[in-house]
Formats: C-alpha cells, sequence, structure tokens
C-alpha cells in the first residue's frame, strides 16, 4: 500500500484507526461496515472468511458437474435478456470442452454491455442444470480480451460473510489493507490466551493465525484450510468458543447472584388442575415438571431449558409452571416467535385456566388503543393473570404489576441475545423473574453444555401415547396432478390437510404471491373442497379467522407458508403436501412435518421435489422417509453439513459463530471449558477483552 494514497488521513494508520482511514471506504461503505459491527481496523481482522474457493486451477467446462463449484474460462458466444416469470441476462460460452451458461437475476445495462461476444470471461461459481447446458447462477467473474489471459491466484481465495451492498472484492482488500497494518504495527494484537495454554496446546501465535486464514500462504493445505482444521482456524475457533463460553458463563452469574421470589404453589390446585385435563402427562411431562417446580421454589432465578421434539407436549409443562407462579400470587408471561402462535396459545391457555379464574391476556404487535388501555389496566391490578403474546410483550410501555416467570416457546427463533435481552426487561427492581426456555431443537448433550452454559437442562424424551408415526413419501413435481388426486380422496374421507410453499428466495412477499397462486390453482382443481389460506402478509385477525376455520372443520385444505412452521396445533389435520422439499434443510422440514401427527389418528406427509435430486438433497428426503425421530434427523442434519458450513442460527438458535463451527470443533470443548476455568481464576482481567473481542460490546451484560 503507497501511503501517498491515504494522504488524506493524518498521521500513521494503526489497529486502532476507524475503518473509514482504509482506501475505498467512503461514508456509504462505512455505513454497511458499521452495520457489521466493524469500526476500527482490527475488527476488520476478526471479520473471517466464512469458507475459501479454490481459484488456483481452471476446468473444462466439459469436465463440470452439477452441485460442484469450480473456476473456469471460456469465450463469450451469446448474450442475450430472456423474459419469462423472472427477466434474466443469459450468457453462453464455451471453451472447446462443453458449453455453459451463466445467468444474472439482477443486472446493469452496462454490465450487459460490457459481456460482449468475443470477450473471454473467467468465471467462479457453482454448477447446476440448466434448462439446455449446464448453468451458473450469478458467478464470481472477470472480463478480458481474447489475447489475454491472466494468471490464477496462488492461493486459496477466502469467502467473507457478504452483506447486501458489500462486494467480496471490497472486503478481500480491506483484509488485505489491515493485514499490512498488522504488518507494521509497533503494537500489534493483544495476545490474551495465557502463555501456559498456547505451549501446552502448540497453538500458533494470534498474528500468525490471522495472517494466515485472511492470506494462506501459496504452499498452505489445501484441505486443511477448507476443512477448517488447519492449527491456525483451530487456535482462532478456541479462542471464539472460549470466548463465548465466558460470555453465557457470566451471564448467568450475573443473574443468578440476583433474588427471585420462591414461588411455592399449593400443589392441591395443581393437582386438581392436571385432572382436568383431557389427559394424562407422561412420565417425561412429569419428570420434567418436577426439576421446573424445584428450581421455582428456590430464592435463585430458575433458568432451565425445555428441551422436546415437536408434537412432545412442552406447552401443558409451561402452562402447569405458569400456574404454580399464579397461584403463589404472581404473574406470568408467555413469550412466543410468532402471531399465529400467540393466537394459538392463548385459546388453549384460556381453555385450560378459565375454569380456575386465571385471566389469560394476548399481547400481539397491533392493539387498538382501547384493547391495551384494557390490557395495561388488567396487568396492574390482576395478579391472576397470564400474558401471551409476541416480543411485543416486552415494549417499553408494558409495565407488570408482579411478573416473576418468563416463559419463551420455540427459542430457537429468537436466539441466544434477543433471549437475554428479554431478561432485562422482565426483571423487577432488584428481582428477576424465573425463567423457562423451550426448544425443539435436539442438540446432543455436550454441545448443550456449552451453547447453553447458562442454563439447566430437561428434556421431554417421549411422545403421548397413542402417536402414529406419520408415513413419508417423495414425489416429483412432474406427479402433482396425482398429489392433488389424492387431496380429494383425503377430503372426501374427511381428512383435512396442509399444502405448504416454501421458496428457496428469503424473499417473504414472494412466497405470500406464491400461496395466493397455489390456493387458486387449487380451488380451481379441486372443487367442493373448501380451500383456505395464511401466509405472512396477512392481517392478524385475517390469519386467525382462517386457522380458526381450518382447526373448527369449515376449511378442509389450508394452503400456508412457512408461517405454520412453528407450534401450529390442530391435532386433525393429517396431510401435508410440502412443495420444493429439496430446498429445505432436514431440520426444517421436520418441524413442518411436525404439524401432523399429533392426534391419533394416521398421518401422510408428501415431500414435493423438483427433479433432479443433487446427492445431499436425495439423502435428506431419504432421512425424512425413514424416520419421525427428531434426535436422529438433528444427528443426520449434522453430519450432512459441509465442513466449516454454518449451522444456520434462524433454524437452531445457535449462537453466530464467526470461525469456530460446533460439530467439526466440539472435540475443542472440554479443552475450552478447562481454559476458561483458568482465565476465571488467574487472569480475570482478560475475560472482558475477550468477549468484546468476539462478540463484540454490544453483548455487554453488565446491567442485568
Ligand atoms: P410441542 O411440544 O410441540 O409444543 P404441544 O404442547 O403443542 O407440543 O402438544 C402437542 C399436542 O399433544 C397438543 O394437542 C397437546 O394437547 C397434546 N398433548 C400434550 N400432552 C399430552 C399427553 N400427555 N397425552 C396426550 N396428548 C397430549
Ligand atoms: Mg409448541
Amino acid at each position: 500500500m503507497s501511503p501517498a494514497k491515504t494522504s488524506h488521513v493524518t498521521g500513521p494508520l494503526t489497529l486502532d484507526s476507524p475503518v473509514t482511514a482504509l482506501r475505498g471506504v467512503g461514508p456509504r461503505i462505512q455505513e454497511k461496515l458499521n452495520h457489521l459491527g466493524l469500526r476500527h481496523v482490527s475488527d476488520l481482522l476478526f471479520y473471517m472468511p466464512r469458507r475459501y474457493i479454490d481459484r488456483t486451477r481452471l476446468y473444462p467446462i466439459g469436465s463440470l458437474r452439477p452441485g460442484t463449484s469450480a473456476q473456469v474460462e471460456g469465450t463469450i458466444e451469446l448474450t442475450q435478456v430472456k423474459y419469462g416469470k423472472r427477466r434474466s441476462l443469459l450468457c453462453r460460452i464455451s471453451d472447446g470442452t462443453g458449453a455453459l451458461t451463466v445467468r444474472f437475476f439482477h443486472f446493469s445495462k452496462s454490465q450487459q454491455n460490457r459481456l460482449q461476444r468475443g470477450m473471454r470471461i473467467r468465471c467462479f461459481g457453482q454448477a447446476r442444470f440448466g434448462a439446455q447446458t449446464i448453468e451458473m447462477i450469478h458467478p464470481e467473474y472477470q472480463l478480458f480480451e481474447a489475447n489475454e489471459s491472466p494468471a490464477v491466484e496462488e492461493t486459496l481465495t477466502p469467502v467473507y460473510p457478504a452483506t447486501e451492498g458489500l462486494q467480496q472484492s471490497s472486503l478481500r482488500k480491506l483484509a488485505a489493507q489491515s493485514l499490512s497494518i498488522l504488518e507494521r504495527a509497533e503494537n500489534g494484537l493483544t495476545e490474551l490466551l495465557p502463555d501456559a495454554l498456547l505451549e501446552e496446546f502448540t497453538l500458533p501465535d494470534l498474528k500468525t493465525a490471522i495472517t494466515y486464514v485472511h492470506k494462506p500462504p501459496p504452499d498452505a493445505q489445501i484441505n486443511e484450510l477448507i476443512e477448517g482444521t488447519h492449527p491456525a482456524q483451530q487456535r482462532l475457533a478456541f479462542e471464539e468458543l472460549l470466548a463465548q463460553y465466558l460470555s453465557l458463563q457470566r451471564l448467568r452469574r450475573a443473574t443468578q447472584s440476583r433474588p427471585a421470589m420462591p414461588l411455592q404453589a399449593n400443589t392441591d390446585v395443581v393437582d386438581q388442575f392436571t385432572r382436568s385435563l383431557p389427559f394424562t402427562l407422561t412420565r417425561a411431562q412429569r419428570k420434567a415438571l418436577a426439576e421446573i417446580t424445584g428450581d421455582l421454589g428456590k430464592e435463585i432465578p430458575m433458568l432451565r431449558l425445555l428441551q422436546g421434539d415437536v408434537g412432545s407436549g412442552k406447552t401443558v409443562v409451561a402452562a402447569l409452571a405458569a400456574l404454580q407462579a399464579i397461584e403463589a400470587g404472581y404473574q406470568a408471561a408467555f413469550m412466543v416467535p410468532t402471531e399465529l402462535l400467540a393466537e394459538q396459545h392463548y385459546r388453549t391457555l384460556q381453555g385450560w385456566f378459565d375454569a380456575i379464574g386465571v385471566e389469560v391476556l394476548l399481547f400481539t404487535g397491533k392493539l387498538g388503543n382501547r384493547e391495551r388501555k384494557q390490557l395495561l389496566e388488567t396487568l396492574s391490578t390482576n395478579r391472576r393473570c397470564l400474558a401471551v403474546g409476541t416480543h411485543a410483550l416486552f415494549q417499553e410501555s408494558i409495565t407488570f404489576e408482579a411478573l416473576r416467570l418468563v416463559i419463551i416457546d420455540e427459542q430457537h427463533r429468537f436466539g441466544v441475545h434477543q433471549r437475554l435481552s428479554l431478561l432485562e426487561k422482565g426483571k423487577q427492581g432488584d428481582i428477576i423473574p424465573h425463567q423457562l426456555i423451550m426448544t425443539a431443537t435436539p442438540i446432543p448433550r455436550t454441545l448443550a453444555m456449552t451453547l447453553y452454559a447458562d442454563l439447566d437442562i430437561s428434556v421431554i424424551d417421549e411422545l403421548p401415547p397413542g402417536r402414529q408415526p406419520i408415513n413419508t413419501v417423495a414425489i416429483p413435481t412432474t406427479r402433482r396432478e396425482e398429489v392433488i388426486e389424492r387431496i380429494q380422496r383425503a377430503c372426501k374421507e374427511h381428512r383435512q390437510v396442509y399444502w405448504v410453499c416454501t421458496l428457496i428466495e428469503e424473499s417473504e412477499a414472494l412466497q405470500c404471491e406464491a400461496a395466493v397462486d397455489t390456493s387458486e390453482y387449487l380451488a380451481r382443481k379441486l372443487p367442493g373442497v373448501k380451500v383456505g389460506l395464511v401466509h405472512g402478509r396477512m392481517k392478524a385477525r385475517e390469519k386467525e379467522r382462517a386457522m380458526a376455520a381450518f382447526r373448527g372443520g369449515e376449511i378442509q385444505l389450508l394452503v400456508a407458508t412457512t408461517v405454520i412452521e412453528v407450534g401450529v396445533d390442530v391435532p386433525h389435520a393429517s396431510l401435508m403436501i410440502i412443495e420444493n422439499a429439496e430446498r429445505l434443510g432436514l431440520f426444517q422440514l421436520h418441524q413442518l412435518r411436525g404439524r401432523i401427527g399429533r392426534g391419533d389418528n394416521r398421518s401422510d406427509c408428501v415431500l414435493l421435489y423438483l427433479p433432479p435430486l443433487s446427492e445431499t438433497a436425495r439423502i435428506r428426503l431419504d432421512t425424512m422417509r425413514n424416520t419421525n425421530n427428531g434426535f436422529e434427523i438433528a444427528r443426520k442434519d449434522l453430519e450432512l453439513r459441509g465442513p466449516g458450513e454454518m449451522l444456520g442460527t434462524r433454524q437452531t438458535g445457535l449462537p453466530e459463530l464467526r470461525i469456530a463451527d460446533l460439530i467439526r470443533d466440539a472435540k475443542l470443548l472440554p479443552r475450552v471449558h478447562a481454559a476458561a476455568h483458568m482465565l476465571l481464576k488467574e487472569y480475570p482481567d482478560r475475560v472482558q477483552a475477550l468477549i468484546d473481542r468476539w462478540l463484540g460490546p454490544a453483548t455487554r451484560y453488565s446491567k442485568v
């Protein structure tokens, strides 16, 4: 980097310089970087490559197989805009061994003009089946004149977690600039791991590790790097896991150093309630409940995770916990991730609690002023109440008279940090409410220990009796008409059916549109069948009306987007069709399918897929056909994820990690735990710095 180019900055660049001091960072880029939590040069050093791509070789186009990622080079033969369902720019290239179509859905006029016939293009991307030839969609590419051929890269190219408006190429340049500053810095990065630890485990030092991961040397072990097992990566992963673990540990200690109200309920009332239920609790439910009751009776706040597969009956256990709080004279709150689920729980809980004079309140996003005032009035006067709602429950303006228990359902939808902010909102004066957190994510115990270092765990490991395994089949979309006939027959037998519209695009709008189209199409195809629709863009009241009609049997076929993915409980529904099943992850498929098979009638699930299937998609669908067991499905899911691939945070609520991979690096965990104890004992002053470095200052919980 020539100093002349950075002359607009006064003084030499250091690791503490703001990102704006780097070349190429104007206000727009600065904003994007800040959004990612990147404010200083040193932050960029800890913005880790998510993976690497191999651009050290060129592959013959003829050798490309769908599903593989590779770099190819060829001559542009034709560029044209195609107007179909979605406008796209197609560019056909060939290298003498075969032809490839490059497809762009987003493109500019000038981009189109540059992709001229006769130009050479070098692309890196994933090959997939296309209409005529193999395709690459939005590859990274370089253009050059026919007689040029720049050298290929000498070493692996890092790929950073991108954000809209920030190109990989600029992230790479920024990382390179930051590295050269590190190279020259007098006061480099502070080593926070104790020497003893580094020696004991022969870990490389921080500067070496950081340099290696951003800029692997040409002789780097490509496989190790791609798999994330190189000592440089392992060292950083170790440090990150340590920071995560320390942060959760500290949170737990901070929370539990505060008093909670012991909630001792009259057991007669609890027994009476249990007897009034239309079913008897399973052994697993009773065991979990006993553990919760034990915690509630203490003066330290409960921090308990209730794990149980979809349909295992977590709601009733939560209701019994709430009852204990209420019978002890205090209020409880029950938070869920979607309005649909809030409405449903409201209805269920009201059904159970009405008879014993407990008022159930519903808080969702859009409350009318009058409604809201009335709810707040009740919260401040009536202690015998349970508030159910989405995160709207924890708005500033809502105050409870005596909230002593907070229940969070489907915690994987909230993520660790959101949960923590709730804790903050739930506190009253010095007192912290007890917390019960529920999830269907069945992660192995060793992992749970680290991820939930701050939580005790109860597991519901059996389903209520009488459940029949769901019969699952995978059918190609070419046989869609047969599936529609099958719905016709099912409706004649008075069965109720879900049709789930999913799309790979994260766009909710497109997903809703598809659901509208599908419901119209199915209504035409199935005269005599009452078809309903529920999607995320409908008003809460419309959604609830559709759900109520489905629950009540007035609607036989409910076309839905993934809004029904979590928690929805309509026990009569017994057939589910899932579209684009090949594109969904195993855990999401399992969650969706968990909406059926909740009663004691036979249930069927049809996974509609678009052939041909990739190898992993085939294994996913096979797994779904072979088992209904959430733990088994989770195990397979973890196995199938490629090395370095992150566990989706949205899916599982696991913390977002920068370099560690909880599955790949699980073997580090015992050492991480040991290191945490050593640090806390011998170097307590380094703990905050470690947490700040990896989790960012946003995660200071000092106020808890
Ligand atoms: P999840 O654990 O997925 O949240 P729910 O709490 O929604 O499961 O329960 C699923 C269904 O099973 C509900 O209809 C519920 O009423 C019913 N249920 C819960 N416990 C039992 C039980 N012990 N016996 C029979 N049915 C039960
Ligand atoms: Mg549930």
